[in-house]
């Protein structure tokens, strides 16, 4: 989500071409065995996770169009669940058929991320700033997607009494 914002009023979209979602993968340290993935599927799912992330901010329900991309991406993983023992127990897992191609990967942080009741997504406070970042703090206090850049930003401003 955050490859169309950033730190500015007007950031550039990062996304361009499939070579940048390739660039952006490694960067990500996602293996893509030369998969090039599709530039209309991948903008397609960042603005359905752009508004399931903009509702989770607001307090609000998510989107039931990224639910539905979500569930869409996660279904066209192949695999079957399978009974292992582990420890002495049994546990019923979901064995993938082969790895996830890049969007799959995304898709299954989201789920993960949206499933996970102690983590919270937020917009950064920071000026001018508009990205997401997940808060798992104690008591979900955090308000910056990096501290050190758009904390100490707002901090600033507040000694120089700009802010209230
Ligand atoms: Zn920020």
């Amino acid at each position: 989500m955050n490859t169309a914002r950033g730190r500015t009023p007007s950031p550039p979209d990062l996304l361009t071409d499939e070579l940048a979602i390739v660039r952006w993968a490694e960067a990500q340290s996602l293996n893509l065995d030369g998969e090039r993935p599709c530039l209309t599927e991948a903008l397609e799912l960042r603005e359905r996770l752009t508004g399931l992330a903009e509702a989770l901010d607001a307090g609000l329900q998510p989107p039931a169009g990224s639910i539905t991309a979500i569930n869409y991406h996660l279904a066209r993983e192949g695999g079957c669940h399978q009974l292992t023992r582990t420890s002495g127990e049994w546990r019923l897992r979901f064995a993938p058929a082969r790895r996830p191609n890049v969007l799959q990967a995304i898709a299954q942080s989201a789920a993960a991320t949206l499933a996970d009741p102690l983590l919270f997504v937020r917009r950064c406070a920071g000026l001018d700033c508009s990205l997401f970042f997940t808060d798992n703090s104690p008591n979900q206090s955090r308000r910056w997607c990096c501290a050190s850049v758009c904390g100490r930003e707002v901090r600033v401003e507040r000694r120089r009494g700009l802010l209230r």
